[in-house]
């Protein structure tokens, strides 16, 4: 699966997802709602009946002061399914009169409504049954004044166990379809996702063998154009004014610049379709280094610049050898480049190991301007380059470390740089070896 495709259908998911969850949320809210508010209207409905219908026992309890004991209250028969109950407790809590609940729950309930002192009003309670069994109770206090004194507490309630149970059946229904239709948007979203970014990356793949054709193109006639200016150049009888061979020469300098930027191009354009192959060998990185060093040593005796090189060992590596030069080069001569000229720059190469993984480490470490830290991912991007007018005088086109990057992964290692403006700067590769 492409990237692209992968984070499409992930974003498709996840709004999906949201959507179903806020659905889901809302649905599970109403239906607990509409099931308790629903009883608990009821119930509260029925105390005020019972308040009008038992005021004049209320009272006269009050006046007699007469604590009744549960065995000893008034029995009625207001619910006879046992499904609907109340109690109505004086103000020490003695029992004036109850219509009990279904035996099963008559303790459970009695000892609900004695260690309850309301604040609200209504609740919905769970309680244990000698069965073991849970049972779901929604119970309402409701107080009985005559003037500023408590004349008794009427508690009605009603067992919504079969509510409760069918609501919770109804909940993980629910979900359960939530996440049913989850898996399904993310297998729509996947295709809905492919028939969006297949037209995308195959444009963008179109757009990648247009650059690696174009510059692959390109260098037939640059070479023709290199022969033909060293051809003028070579001409004994040619007559050109100094102006004509200085401009000659420019040309010839400029040509060497779009050339190396056709290569890099070239590179990275091959590198973005896939057409480059590493070819790995075993080969010394030792001689490897020194190699490119020389190849750089009339830059760096220009600038009288000591390139050092420090290594205790010698170090063979596995690797596309080609590449490594190309990695080598590109960091050896940034150095160059941007240090100050006579100063130093400092090649060290070792095999370093983190836990059961051996890597062979290059540091490429010079003592020039020094790159900020803001800019430490920045300068692995495609033509960037810092500070344009610092840049400008030096040639560069701002590719250099993109393939270099791109070397170092292509060989599953690793690329850094340690750098502080002033302080020079630290390019630290790290490329597996066994
Ligand atoms: P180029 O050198 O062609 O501009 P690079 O991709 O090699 O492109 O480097 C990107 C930018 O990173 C450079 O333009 C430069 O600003 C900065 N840079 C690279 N190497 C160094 C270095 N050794 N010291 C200071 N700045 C550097």
């Amino acid at each position: 699966m492409s990237e692209a495709r992968k984070k499409l259908t992930i974003v498709y998911s996840m709004v999906f997802g949201l959507f179903l969850l806020v659905f889901t949320g809302m649905a599970c809210f109403i239906l607990v709602w509409g099931t308790y508010a629903e009883r608990t209207e009821e119930i509260e409905i029925l105390a005020n009946e019972i308040e009008n219908e038992q005021l004049d026992l209320i009272v006269q309890q009050y006046k007699k002061k007469n604590l009744t004991t549960p065995e000893v209250a008034i029995e009625d028969d207001y619910d006879i399914s046992g499904q609907v109950f109340y109690y109505i407790l004086g103000p020490e809590k003695q029992v004036i009169k109850v219509d009990p609940p279904v035996p099963v729950l008559r303790a459970p309930v009695y000892e609900e409504i004695m260690k309850w002192s309301p604040g609200k009003n209504t609740k919905v309670a769970t309680v244990t049954l000698p069965t073991d069994e849970m049972a779901t109770l929604v119970l309402t206090a409701h107080k009985v004044y005559r003037g500023e004194s408590l004349l008794a507490t009427i508690y009605v309630g009603r067992d919504v166990t079969a509510y409760a149970r069918s609501l919770v059946r109804s909940i993980v229904t629910l979900s359960g379809s939530a996440f049913l239709f989850l898996i399904l948007a993310a297998v729509i979203g996947y295709f809905l996702a492919g028939k969006v970014t297949i037209p995308m990356e195959e444009s963008i793949k179109r757009k990648k063998q247009f650059i690696a054709d174009a510059s692959h193109e390109l260098r037939t006639p640059l070479s023709v154009l290199l022969t033909s200016i060293e051809a003028i150049e070579m001409d004994k009888d040619n007559f050109l004014s100094p102006f004509s061979l200085q401009i000659m020469s420019d040309a010839k300098d400029e040509f060497f610049r779009l050339k190396r930027l056709v290569n890099d191009l070239l590179t990275l354009a091959r590198a973005d379709t896939g057409d480059v192959k590493l070819k790995k060998e075993a080969f010394s990185l030792n001689l490897l280094s020194e190699q490119v060093i020389h190849s750089l040593k009339t830059t760096a005796e220009q600038k009288k610049i000591r390139v050092r090189f420090q290594m205790n060992e010698s170090i063979e590596l596995n690797a596309d050898p080609e590449r490594i030069y190309q990695l080598l080069y590109i960091l050896i001569d940034n150095g160059l480049k941007y240090s100050l000229p006579k100063s130093e720059i400092v090649i060290h190469l070792e095999r370093v190991k983190n836990g059961k993984n051996s890597y062979v480490k290059i540091v490429v470490e010079d003592t020039g301007p020094g790159i900020p830290a803001k800019f430490h991912e920045k300068i692995f991007q495609r033509f960037f380059r810092i500070d344009e007018s610092r840049s400008r005088a030096i040639e560069g086109s701002g590719l250099g470390l993109s393939i270099a990057q791109w070397i170092v992964h292509a060989h599953q290692g690793e690329i850094s740089v340690h750098s502080e403006p002033s302080k020079g700067s630290q390019f630290i590769v790290l490329i597996p070896s066994p």
